[in-house]
């Protein structure tokens, strides 16, 4: 050390670390474009909503990658393998059938109100001949 130099006091501490910032990922909406049945999560920023399993799925380290990761679990492979075998709803309905169903809706409606008006008249008639 040359004389001319100023003497520094920690030089025998040791050497600050660096602090690693972490940033934690967030859900997007583009989980959900990606994959269809994942959902914002309700209870956190950090988490993603897995609606075959019904359970949150945290993407704070990994984002996609922890959807994935999710994806490869046994619990969501049985529930996608039941969700697969479900029949759609829609093949409960017949539509030819729903349009039948409304139409004699409407002629028992009319028929009531038909009904409703020849008792009406009815009454007056016998109003009129009583007094
Ligand atoms: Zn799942």
């Amino acid at each position: 050390m040359a004389d001319g130099e100023p003497k520094r006091d920690d030089c025998d501490a040791p050497p600050r670390k660096k602090r690693k910032i972490k940033y934690d990922q967030k859900y997007t909406a583009e989980y959900t474009d990606e994959f269809k049945c994942v959902v914002r999560y309700a209870f956190g920023a950090t988490s993603a909503f897995c609606k075959l399993c019904r359970t949150d799925v945290n993407v704070a380290h990994g984002g996609l990658d922890d959807i994935q990761k999710h994806f490869e679990t046994q619990k969501h492979a049985t529930a996608a393998a039941a969700a697969k075998s479900q029949p759609a709803l829609t093949s409960f309905v017949n539509p030819d059938r729903q349009a039948d169903v409304a139409h004699a809706e409407v002629l028992f409606t009319s028929f009531l109100a038909f009904l409703v008006n020849e008792a009406n008249a009815d009454q007056q008639e016998f109003s009129l001949t009583l007094t």
